[in-house]
């Protein structure tokens, strides 16, 4: 009788008194009483109707009962499925009524927009508020521990929706062995253990700050310091006494941004790990300087867990992604899925116990993106170096086809981002009546930069048909919770600004 993920992640805690959660206020939760808050909360979930492979649905914000609410659906052999909970009426009824959860927890202020929706779908209603309080704690105060619920590893145990930037968003089924395998892989990639000290500034709904993050501190038995929110002050006094950090590229430019962020703040730090995003190979090097550390950054998406790492030990190549995880098999190959030339750009697909089970309610979609043979198509494009690492080019979607040329956005973007005062850009398509596409750069500068400078540069450096049409200066690049510009944004912004009205 087992269920893997709980027997990895919580049973070797039941009795362990050690600090796992230092929280905003200063409040330690130690790993056992996180472990009996949890089971509480399977108690309550199993009262409330959740059955073996029933899905909850938690739209709430972060706090340590929303974290064990994610261990309690474990527990309960339910299957958990986080929402931002900055998604508005009309998303929460798509995922509501594609995800049909039979428990949805949300905050005290959301109850009365949830009631017609929980109705619809059957689902019984709990409550979590921004200070952990509402009715999961006030039921399972005087919950027994409830007993573990029997899981395989081929059991769901997550459901987590992409962000859909493209089309509706697609639910990707999680199994109990695609976040275990890789939260082993990560924690010993990573050298985690008990000795580490985590700051966890991530949001919880999204596979990042929930399963690389917590998944692996707690197979390693890693405490952390959990914040509500990315907050550069408490980071800045949380620094001294952490051993690692896990964000998404826009905390190390916020934390370059502060005075106080120097080599002796960061004396204690053992790893920065950074994804979610590309890293800008500048960030990397000027973090380097300031602080001694090279940035380990690494790739993966909800569908499939962490696929990439540059090593812990051995170089860490700035703007690249690293190589493949152990037991994970990424090739770069053409249409036909079959692994090009190294060195050639083409699509990243993976293979590997890490690779979603599909998209619930999607099986073309599915049979779409997950070949026969298990490899996924990522939609990423990238090409791997002489060594092994991957670069990420871009994303397919994003790929510029002008005049019948191929144009990666980012040949452009590092050129524009090599120039002196160009702190960041964007670079991307829109519809072109002579040549299909036009090629359109959105620039964020930090100096004093002409068109002119940045046209030059592009002309020194890339063939014509590469050139932007246009550049726009911008004050900031429209970008996710996670850190990713968002290029549909962009793009839709300057469509509609140049039609006329
Ligand atoms: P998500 O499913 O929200 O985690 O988004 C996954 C996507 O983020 C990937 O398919 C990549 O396009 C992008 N991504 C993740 N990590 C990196 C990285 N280190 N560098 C570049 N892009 C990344």
């Amino acid at each position: 009788m087992a269920n893997p993920l709980y027997d990895a992640l919580i049973k070797p805690h039941l009795e362990n008194e050690a600090v796992f959660l230092v929280t905003d206020q200063g409040d330690e939760i130690s790993f056992a009483s996180f472990a009996q808050m949890s089971g509480r909360i399977a108690s309550v979930l199993i009262e409330a109707g959740l059955k073996p492979g029933d899905r909850l649905v938690s739209y709430t914000p972060k706090t340590p009962e929303t974290l064990a609410l994610y261990v309690g659906v474990i527990q309960a052999g339910g299957v958990y499925l986080p929402l931002n909970t900055s998604y508005t009426a009309s998303e929460l009824d798509y995922f509501i009524t594609d995800a049909s959860p039979s428990v949805i927890v949300c905050s005290h202020g959301d109850l009365e927009g949830l009631t017609d929706l929980s109705k619809k779908v059957g689902a019984k209603v709990l409550t979590i508020d921004p200070d952990g309080s509402g009715t999961v704690r006030d039921m399972s105060g005087t919950a027994r521990v409830a007993g573990v619920v029997d899981r395989s590893e081929s059991d769901l145990a997550g459901l987590l929706y992409t962000s859909g930037t493209t089309g509706r968003s697609k639910g990707a089924m999680l199994s109990q062995m695609n976040l275990l395998s890789n939260a082993e892989v990560l924690a010993e990639h990573w050298a985690i253990t008990e000795r580490d000290h985590l700051i966890h500034a991530l949001p919880i709904f999204h596979t990042h700050g929930l399963f690389v993050a917590i998944n692996s501190c707690l197979l390693a038995g890693a405490s952390m310091r959990f914040m509500a929110s990315f907050d550069v002050d408490r980071i800045i006094a949380a620094l001294p006494q952490a051993t690692l950090m896990m964000g998404v590229p826009t905390f190390y430019t916020r934390l370059l941004g502060q005075e106080a962020f120097d080599r002796a703040l960061v004396s204690n730090m053992r790893l920065f790990i950074s994804g979610s995003a590309p890293l800008l190979a500048e960030t990397h090097e000027a973090f380097e300087r300031r602080t001694g550390h090279r940035i380990l950054e690494r790739y993966g998406m909800t569908e499939t867990n962490m696929n990439t790492s540059n090593p812990y030990e051995g170089a860490r190549k700035a703007g690249t992604v690293g190589r493949p995880l152990p037991g994970v098999e990424v090739i770069v190959a053409g249409p036909d899925g079959v692994a090009l030339e190294q060195g050639e750009i083409g699509m990243v697909e993976v293979r590997g116990p890490n690779v979603f089970q599909g998209y619930l309610n999607m099986p073309e979609k599915t049979a779409e993106e997950l070949r026969d043979s298990g490899f996924f198509i990522t939609g990423d494009l990238g090409q791997f170096d002489a060594q092994g690492y991957l670069s990420i080019v871009g994303r397919e979607k994003d790929l510029i086809i002008t005049g019948g040329f191929n144009v990666y956005p980012k040949e452009i973007e590092d050129v524009l981002n090599d120039i002196d005062g160009v702190l960041e850009s964007a670079v991307f398509g829109v519809p072109d009546a002579d040549f299909g596409e036009k090629i359109v750069a959105s620039v964020v500068l930090d100096g004093d930069v002409s068109e002119a400078v940045m046209r030059a540069a592009v002309e020194g450096d890339l063939a014509r048909f590469k050139h932007p049409r246009v550049y726009q200066v911008m004050e900031a690049l429209p970008r996710n919770t996670m850190g990713k510009v968002q290029k549909n944004v962009l793009k839709q912004a300057f469509v509609a600004s140049a039609s006329p009205a």
